[in-house]
Formats: structure tokens, C-alpha cells, sequence
């Protein structure tokens, strides 16, 4: 029987994430969703296993966060952040200052982590050039990463699974070294950053900074790294004279263990992407935050503005969720949700490890990744998870969990099993 949701004129004319229009994979019509459960148009309920790309922390239609919406909603939704300000962004930029390191002391909103991500390269070459030191103007990064789907933030993903081939010639041509080798929790060897190292010797001139996701290398890969790494790049950053970049738009608000990832380190970037989980995953909204430093010298040159003004800058509906995401979050004890979760992870997901088309199995805080050796058949294993009564949504040789802080166990066992019997019928 049809549902009330034209999945027709959907598949007709709607593209999706990363879809073909004349060929798309099934899109599965949702009706509502609530605590960890989504509601599809057909009656069928799936336990979330992904909030929604590392976003709805505290699941979905939560009553604290309808109400600040709503609450908002009756005074305004928006307003130009042009020549005016607002409670929600006062209140929001100051709980953002509060709860990252000391030195990130300015705020700039934006709309996605796309375009937080574009901000934070523009704040690196305004600086630069502010500095007089204009030819300092490439990127540095590492291989696997994943900053986002806009020009700037594509130059500096992975450049083998990013876009570059498609777009070369019109992409930014940045240096990359290797991916961080060190596992999380590998004892250090300087080895690990050698080849980073090898880079900004011989290119430190040219490079305006290094920009990284801190410890999980997110959508390029799933990947968890030392540490130790990125005490090693602060240090070398310092040295080379470069700026660092920390995209914690994945791993921000507690995914990793830690409120923000770098905490693993204790190092303290230069500039700071945050978006995803900052609303709870209720709307789109980022923010890129920088040292006084980086502000100071972007201001002391002609013209002495940063040059960066979306029209839904710092939209008062958006901060005003993100302002109580961040107090809810800080309200629970987020430590010791994430701890179980990872948890169950482990106990859920290791024996997948005894499979022979099965090549890692690794867990940090909420996040938990089978990696296979062979890429999977999206909508056959989207569809067995769906039977299953699971939401998780694999990519490449990747099934993964990150699960929103609210699940119960029985809700966890639900998601790993479903993993298991998944890994068992395609990887053993
Ligand atoms: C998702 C993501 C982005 C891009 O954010 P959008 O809101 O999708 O534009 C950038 N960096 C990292 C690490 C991400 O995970």
C-alpha cells in the first residue's frame, strides 16, 4: 500500500546524499522520531545507530530542546546579523568560549561545518596576509581526512576517496602527508608524524596552517589515532611557524569521551571548527572559534575585516537549541553514558573480529566501527538492518555505530546484534 510520503516524486526528482537521480538506492520513509527510535510511514521502528551524522546526541524530540525552540520561535526566529545582536548568540558564544580551551576567545557563526570549515581557512590567509606574509597561502593536512563538501573544506579532504580527481583544476592543490599510523592507545614513535614533519621543512614557507580532525578521522575513514600525535604537531606548528586548525565538527560535545577530542591531548589549536552535535541535531548551525591572536592580527592590517557574513548568521532559533543541547548535555552525566556506550560496543562488536572477511574491529567513547576487507552492498545491508529493526547506515567497507548518549543497553543490544548478524552473513 502507498504511504502518505510520495517516494515517487522523491526518487523523481529529489537528490539525496551522494546519490545518482537516474539510479538512486531506496530512501525509507520516516514519519516521526523519538527518544532513540525512528518511526518509518509503515509502522516499523528502528533503534538509532547513527544520530543522524554524529548529531542528535540526546535523540530526537526531546522536550527540553522542543521547548527552547518554541520558546524562541515566540520572540523570533531571525533576525540579520548584521548591525544587530541577539541573547541566544551572547548566550551561546559564551557557553562555546566557557567550554573550549582558554585561548579560543572569538566566536564566528555560521550555517554548516561545510562553511565553518571555509571560514576557518580564509581566518588562516587573512592572517597571513595581516601578518605580510601573504605567501603564506597552503594548506598542510593528512591523508584520510574529511572537512566537508564546499571548495575550500573539498581541497583539504582525503584527495584519493574526496573529490579531487572530479574537480582537478578547480580545486586548491594543498600538500598532504600521511595519515597519523600511531593507533589510540600504541605507545608513541616519532615515526608516526615523520613524514608530516618531512613537509613543513621543506614547505613551511608556503604553509598558512595544518588543518586535522583531532584523534577520530571521521568520514575519510573511521580511523583513531595517538594522541601523542597531536601534542607532537602543536609543537612542530610552533616551530614551523604555522597556524593549526582543529575540526572537531564529528568529535565535538562528548562522542570521544572527552567533551571535545583534543582533551585526549590537552593541546590547544589556533582555530576551531564545531557544528553537528552543537544543536543537539535539531538545525544546521557551526561555529569556527579562534585565538585572540589569530583576531588580533586579522584586525591590525588593512582592511582589517574578517570577510566572511552568511545571511542566517548565528540564526536566534539555531543557538537558542544549541544553548540548551550544551546545558543538557552538561546537565547528565555524558562521561558516564558515553562510558557504557563504548562499553557495549566492545562487548557487542569484538566478536566480529573472528571473521575472516572482517579486517578491524575498534572502539573509542560512542563511536564503534567493523571495518571490512571488502566494500558492502548499501541497500542489501541497509535493508537487512531495517528487518532488523536498526538504523545504521554503512559506507564503503564500514559498518559503524555511534549511537545518541540516551540509549539503554537493551536498546545497544538491539544495534550490535544486528551488526553481528550482518558481519556473519557477508564477511565470514
Ligand atoms: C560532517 C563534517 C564536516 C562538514 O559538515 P557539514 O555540516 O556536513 O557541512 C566537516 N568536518 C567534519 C570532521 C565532519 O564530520
Amino acid at each position: 500500500m502507498k504511504g502518505h510520503i510520495d517516494t515517487d516524486f522523491d526518487r523523481g526528482h529529489i537528490w539525496h546524499p551522494y546519490t545518482s537521480m537516474r539510479d538512486p538506492l531506496p530512501v525509507y520513509p520516516v514519519a516521526r522520531a523519538s527518544g532513540v527510535t525512528i518511526e518509518l510511514e509503515d509502522g516499523r521502528k528502528l533503534v538509532d545507530g547513527m544520530s543522524s551524522w554524529w548529531a542528535a546526541v540526546h535523540g530526537y524530540n526531546h522536550p527540553v530542546l522542543n521547548h527552547a525552540v518554541t520558546r524562541q520561535l515566540d520572540s523570533m526566529s531571525h533576525v540579520m546579523f548584521g548591525g544587530l545582536t541577539h541573547e541566544p548568540a551572547v548566550k551561546l558564544a559564551g557557553q562555546l568560549i566557557e567550554l573550549t580551551p582558554e585561548p579560543l576567545q572569538k566566536v564566528f557563526f555560521s550555517d554548516s561545518g561545510s562553511v565553518s570549515v571555509e571560514v576557518a581557512i580564509k581566518m588562516a590567509l587573512q592572517y597571513w596576509q595581516a601578518a605580510g606574509l601573504s605567501r603564506k597561502r597552503r594548506l598542510l593536512t593528512v591523508r584520510s581526512g574529511y572537512h566537508g563538501d564546499t571548495f575550500g573544506a573539498m581541497s583539504v579532504c582525503d584527495p584519493d576517496t574526496g573529490m579531487h580527481s572530479l574537480f582537478t583544476g578547480m580545486l586548491a592543490e594543498q600538500l598532504f602527508a600521511e595519515a597519523p599510523q600511531c593507533g589510540f592507545d600504541a605507545a608513541w614513535n616519532e615515526n608516526g608524524i615523520e613524514d608530516l614533519h618531512q613537509k613543513l621543512r621543506q614547505h613551511h614557507e608556503a604553509v598558512a596552517a595544518v588543518i586535522i580532525e583531532p584523534v577520530v578521522q571521521g568520514a575519510g575513514g573511521m580511523r583513531f589515532y595517538s594522541p601523542h600525535y597531536l601534542i607532537r604537531l602543536r609543537e612542530l606548528c610552533d616551530e614551523y611557524g604555522v597556524l593549526l586548525i582543529f575540526d572537531e565538527i564529528a568529535t565535538g560535545f562528548g562522542r570521544t569521551g572527552k567533551m571535545f577530542a583534543l582533551e585526549h591531548a590537552g593541546v590547544v589549536p589556533d582555530i576551531m571548527c564545531v557544528g553537528k552535535a552543537l544543536t543537539g541535531g535539531y538545525m544546521t548551525l557551526a561555529a569556527t572559534l579562534a585565538a585572540d591572536h589569530v583576531a588580533d592580527t586579522i584586525s591590525s592590517a588593512e582592511p582589517g575585516l574578517f570577510m566572511h557574513g552568511p545571511t542566517f548568521m548565528a540564526n536566534p532559533l539555531a543557538c537558542s537549541v544549541a544553548s540548551a543541547s550544551i546545558d543538557l548535555l552538561c546537565s547528565r552525566d555524558w562521561e558516564q553514558e558515553v562510558q557504557d556506550i563504548q562499553g557495549a560496543l566492545q562487548d557487542g562488536l569484538s566478536p566480529c573480529s573472528r571473521f575472516s572477511g572482517v579486517h578491524d574491529v575498534r572502539v573509542l567513547g560512542a563511536i564503534g566501527v567493523v571495518e571490512l576487507c571488502q566494500p558492502v552492498d548499501m541497500a542489501a545491508v541497509q535493508n537487512f538492518f531495517v528487518e532488523r529493526g536498526a538504523w545504521v547506515r554503512p559506507f564503503g567497507r564500514l559498518i559503524y555505530l555511534m549511537p545518541p548518549f540516551i540509549i539503554s543497553p537493551s536498546e545497544m543490544v538491539i544495534l550490535t546484534r544486528a551488526v553481528r548478524d550482518a558481519v556473519r552473513l557477508i564477511a565470514s
